[in-house]
Parts: C-alpha cells; structure tokens; sequence
C-alpha cells in the first residue's frame, strides 16, 4: 500500500509474507512507532517498527 496506513487497533492487515502457521492475517493491538499485532492463525504476538509494517502490508481492514 502506498502513503501512510492509518492502522488502529482492532484493524486486521493482510501481510505480503505469510506467517510459517500459514495465515497472512494480522489484527493490530496496538498502532504507535511501532506496531504490536496478533496472528490470527496462531495467536503469535509481535512488536515491529511501523515503516516495516508499512512495507509489508497488502491491505488493511478497518475495525
Ligand atoms: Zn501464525
């Protein structure tokens, strides 16, 4: 996606890259500098910086 993503919590991203779980679905906990989400295929958390996510997102699903 190109320019800002506005993500907010509860939003879902789809990721270019899949998770090894296989599910590419994300749910934001938590949108700062950098971005806590959640693997809705395995429940996986992670922590990355918002312009890493930003390259890596195919879409975004607002809440
Ligand atoms: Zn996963």
């Amino acid at each position: 996606m190109a320019g800002i993503i506005p993500y907010e919590t509860g939003d879902i991203v789809e990721m270019k890259k899949k998770h090894p779980c296989g599910s590419s679905e994300w749910e934001i906990l938590k949108a700062g500098a950098d971005i806590k989400m959640k693997c809705l295929g395995c429940g996986h958390e992670i922590i990355i910086k918002r312009s890493l996510a930003q390259k890596n997102t195919k879409k975004l699903k607002k809440a």
